[in-house]
């Protein structure tokens, strides 16, 4: 009976997916990332919320798996782009700073050049600054087709947008591709992040550093929530963070005020 459901509920969001697409029902919320070193917002994580019109708040994990197995991720991943686009462009027109917005991408993106394509008409019709909208992935998927997905990477280079690698540490992890892939940052994986403590070690997260400084990237740390685990991470050489001591993903107007007043200490 759970079981049947469970299965009701996913052929529901299923159906209702693509009508919520239509209907404008989803909203990106932005989640600062903040310099760890002299602290100050450098980009925002957009991340997607859906107002069902009768189930009312929907989370993400709630449908982006869904979303995934059934191939419709394309389409949502396509319509969050282009509401983020026009947030930038929004923000752009009222003078505030220029900041850089990471969009989550499927990585079933990255098995077709036509999303370079894509990525260029959203820089086009919002008049995006090279490297203002960027994208987070996870290694599973990309490792499958390397060849494909790094050219299709390459094609996006010329539009500035940087690549990140999210979750990082929970996947696959093999390392091989790390340095043949054009990514340029590491997200590492909150559940690192939650073990940091004062006065211990913390050989995984330094082993994650030493590898993405002799490779090159820069490093975001997910999900701070303390002020102990932030005081570990600016101990190391990991230059950026993310979480819910600083900030929680916010409506694009709180985001702006957030910004504008700048409430980093
Ligand atoms: P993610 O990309 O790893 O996003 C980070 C998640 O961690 C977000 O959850 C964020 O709200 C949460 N988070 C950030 N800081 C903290 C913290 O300090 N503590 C805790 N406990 N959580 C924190 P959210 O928004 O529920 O998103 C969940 C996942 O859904 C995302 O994980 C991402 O994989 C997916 N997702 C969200 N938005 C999108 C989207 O627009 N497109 C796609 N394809 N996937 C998305
Ligand atoms: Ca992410
Ligand atoms: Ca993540």
């Amino acid at each position: 009976n759970a079981m049947r459901r469970k299965l009701k509920r996913q052929a529901d969001i299923e159906n209702d997916l693509q009508h919520g697409i239509q209907n404008n029902e989803f909203e990106l919320f932005f989640q600062p990332i903040f310099a760890l070193q002299d602290p100050h917002i450098v980009s925002f994580e957009a991340l997607v919320r859906w107002h069902h019109p009768e189930a009312g708040f929907v989370p993400p994990n709630d449908f982006i798996p869904i979303a995934e197995q059934t191939g419709q991720i394309i389409d949502l991943d396509l319509h969050l782009l282009e509401l983020a686009g026009a947030q930038l462009q929004k923000w752009r027109r009222t003078g505030m700073p220029t900041i850089r917005v990471t969009v989550n991408a499927s990585s079933r993106h990255f098995a077709s050049l036509e999303f370079v394509d894509f990525m260029k008409e959203i820089y086009t019709k919002y008049q995006l600054p090279n490297g203002t909208l960027c994208l987070e992935i996870t290694e599973s998927g990309l490792i499958e087709n390397l060849s494909l997905a790094t050219r299709i990477i390459e094609g996006l280079e010329p539009l500035g947008v940087k690549l990140y690698l999210d979750d990082f540490g929970t996947g696959y992890s093999a390392l091989g591709y790390l340095h043949q892939l054009p990514i340029h940052i590491l997200k590492i994986d909150k559940s690192f992040i939650d073990n940091l403590k004062c006065g211990e070690s913390h050989p995984l997260v330094d082993a994650i550093l030493t590898l993405a400084s002799s490779l090159d990237f820069d490093v975001v740390a997910e999900g701070i929530e303390t002020q102990e685990q932030l005081e570990v991470l600016k101990q190391t050489k990991c230059q950026y963070g993310q979480g819910f001591l600083v900030a929680k993903p916010m409506p694009a107007k709180q985001a702006y005020t957030f910004l504008t007043t700048g409430k980093l200490s």
